[in-house]
């Protein structure tokens, strides 16, 4: 299942439990293969990787690291070749049947039992674009001379609810609001000179509001602003 850039959010900072790098860290290797109905295989675009949750344990890894790590040989005696199995590198728990062979990375491998479209599925670009995002809620930027972008995560409880009131009167949810926030920062008195007002993110016209609205929210693309 594809995550949204505001779940991906939730995966900052946490770490795959069997190689202990960031869960929204990838290398090449991570990158998916699908089978075509050739029987050929071809990499995924575009660019995506999932992450495997323990069903017993719910520790969370790089599907490649289950792959590497989680797939153990069962030897079979001396002259046959061996079986494999999914064994849970955290817990120990056994989550496959003996199978006579491993498919190939490259060709496809799939979670036995797990099929990707039931995996964590992160796409390259939405990770690059959450982590652009999310240095928003550390470093503010100034844009312009009256917009600073910040993050939402950084909002004051009023400036949330000023901004939950104004994806309200668009009939949007919060939980759909960009992660980056542009706050309009004016001297005081001098709000009453706004005329016109675009979306600092996609451009589009923004309804100017009467003095008391503290927040307009993007309709196209759900980016909010505050206002003085
Ligand atoms: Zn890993
Ligand atoms: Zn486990
Ligand atoms: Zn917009």
């Amino acid at each position: 299942m594809k995550l949204s850039i505001n779940k991906i959010g939730k995966l900052d900072g946490k770490t795959c439990f069997i190689c202990g790098k960031y869960l929204l860290n990838n290398t090449s290797g991570d990158l998916a293969y699908i089978r075509l109905g050739n029987g050929q295989s071809m990499k995924a675009k575009p660019d995506k990787y999932y992450l495997f949750r323990c069903p017993k344990c719910s520790r969370i890894g790089h599907k490649r690291c289950w792959f590497d790590h989680g797939e153990k040989k069962i030897k079979r005696g001396w002259f046959k070749s061996p079986d494999w199995q999914l064994v849970c590198p955290g817990c120990g728990s056994v989550l496959s049947d003996k199978r006579p062979e491993k498919i190939d990375w490259k060709e496809g491998y799939q979670i036995p039992g797990y099929p990707d479209q039931e995996l964590y599925e992160l796409v390259v670009s939405d990770v690059f674009s959450w982590k652009a995002g999310s240095m928003f809620s550390k470093v503010r930027t100034a844009i312009g001379n009256f917009f600073t972008a910040v993050g939402l995560g950084s909002l004051t409880s009023e400036e949330n609810k000023a901004i939950r009131d104004a994806a309200d009167r668009i009939g949007k949810k919060f939980q759909h609001i960009s992660e980056k926030v542009f706050r309009l920062e004016i001297p005081e008195g001098k709000t009453t000179d706004i005329t016109s007002l675009t979306c600092q993110n996609c451009g589009a016209p923004l309804p100017v509001p009467d003095p008391l609205v503290e927040a307009v929210v993007c309709e196209h693309c759900n980016t909010a602003h505050l206002l003085p």
